[in-house]
């Protein structure tokens, strides 16, 4: 039996479809491997949104050549916007294949065992393939409802790479989910680069908020959690979605990027910071416990000192739980690639510093409020720092390990009292 190493950049749209190239290369009869010595295929999953996951395609290809015998194969956003340019520049690469091609991937590897170098970016314009069902299952699972964007912020390659959105018929969407249950997954992620514009382009009558209607009466899903959300389609109907639906968890990521209106309009985002306020004072009002992330970029071309202080105040004002900040690196065919990148390097990385400076303050706030509670834990397993303490997420999102004398099972929903609040766990007993 041969072995294969997959090794994912980026976000979780790639690491789901890595879920996907690792069954399908298990149907094949390959088993996963963690050691890319022992390997007989290797997939690197790349992602182009940011400048540095794009270089360490290069040092992974250059650490990975080394291994006697082994084929390497990219996939994901480089690949899909290289294409043929990787097979020339890359002696050593056998295989490229593009966001689209992952449903082709049994014809490929069978051409590659053969000897050839193949490259397949096609784009299939039809339905998203429907992901193999084959694939190892634990207590929580990604389901991709759509993909693709049409939103065009002006620093954001996706609209290039993953293409026009594109959205899963519900009934396919509800037979993954049946399947995944049936295998013990008791959490369900539904996951779109906007999923809030789910349904815009089937002839059905659907919308994200009916679909998580629909997910919700399926019986053995425990949770249900859901990412992206685009702040200028997040609406009342959703926020009513997520307080009549019981398993939708009370946790909301909603890229702000920037809290300066002048940013944000060059960034292309469709929304003011004012009206992004008054949706997540809305939000927050109405959902009882919500936790809020977001994401942030710094440095964008004409980020004045005043900008980047509006950004610091936002958070400030906003509280959320946990943020993800990048500093900002011009994309190739972006709109913004065109504005000079003047923000020197030094001060676009004092400024991530100062703003996960604050985060950190305002994450540590905010994880007090959890002492002395007594939450719903998903168990997932024992905790790998220390095999007699369970480790499971709270409704919003964050680890709890805790211990406890019951006999407990992963997938289990069990209530602990939280007894310590560390950096970014949580610690309890069972009650
Ligand atoms: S919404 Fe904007 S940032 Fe998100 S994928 Fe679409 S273009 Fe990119």
């Amino acid at each position: 039996m041969g072995k294969v190493y997959i090794r994912t950049f980026g976000c979780q749209m790639n690491t789901y479809d890595s879920e996907r190239i690792a069954s399908i290369f298990n149907e094949m009869g390959f088993s996963y491997t963690e050691n890319p010595e022992e390997a007989d295929f290797a997939v690197i999953n790349t992602c182009s949104v940011r400048e540095k996951p794009q270089q360490k395609v290069k040092s992974e290809i250059g650490r990975l050549k080394r291994v006697n015998g082994i084929k390497i194969g990219v996939c994901g956003c480089v690949a899909q916007q290289e294409g043929e340019k990787f097979l020339d520049n890359f002696k050593d690469v056998s295989f490229v294949f593009g966001t689209d091609a992952i449903g082709r991937l049994y014809e490929i590897i069978d051409l590659v065992q053969k000897g050839q170098r193949v490259c397949d970016t096609s784009t299939n314009e039809g339905e998203i393939s429907i992901p193999s069902f084959s694939r190892e299952t634990s207590v929580s699972a990604f389901v991709t409802i759509m993909k693709g964007c049409d939103n065009f912020c002006s620093y954001c390659i996706v609209p290039y790479v993953r293409g026009r959105e594109k959205s899963r018929k519900a009934e396919e969407i509800i037979r993954e989910i049946n399947y995944l249950v049936e295998n013990g997954v008791r959490e369900i992620t539904l996951l779109g680069q906007n999923v809030n514009s789910y349904g815009k382009n089937l002839d059905e009558n659907i919308n994200f908020p009916k679909l998580l209607y629909m997910v919700n009466d399926i019986k053995e899903v425990k949770r249900i959690r859901f990412v992206t959300s685009h702040p200028k389609d997040f609406s009342d109907e959703l926020i009513e979605a997520m307080i009549e639906n019981e398993k939708v968890m009370p946790y909301l990521h909603l890229p702000l990027q920037a809290g300066s209106d002048n940013i944000l309009k060059k960034m292309n985002r469709k929304y003011s910071y004012g009206e992004y306020l008054e949706k997540v004072a809305k939000a927050k009002e109405r959902i009882p416990g919500l936790a809020l992330s977001s994401d942030f970029i710094v440095g964008f071309p004409g980020e004045t000192d005043a900008d980047f202080e509006d950004t610091l105040r936002a958070i400030e004002e906003i509280e959320y739980e946990t943020i993800f900040a990048f500093k900002y690196s011009p994309r190739p065919k972006t709109k913004a690639f065109n504005l000079e990148d003047n923000i020197p390097d030094d001060i676009k990385s004092s400024r991530l510093d100062a703003l996960l400076k604050k985060q950190e303050k305002i994450t540590r706030k905010l994880m007090k409020k959890y002492l002395g509670q007594i939450c719903e834990v998903l168990v997932e397993g024992m905790s790998k720092k220390d095999d007699s303490i369970y480790s499971g997420r709270n409704p919003q999102n964050r680890i709890v390990n805790f211990k406890s004398n019951k006999n407990i099972k992963t997938g289990d929903l069990v209530s602990v009292k939280i007894m310590e609040a560390k950096k970014n766990s949580l610690f309890g007993l069972s009650v």
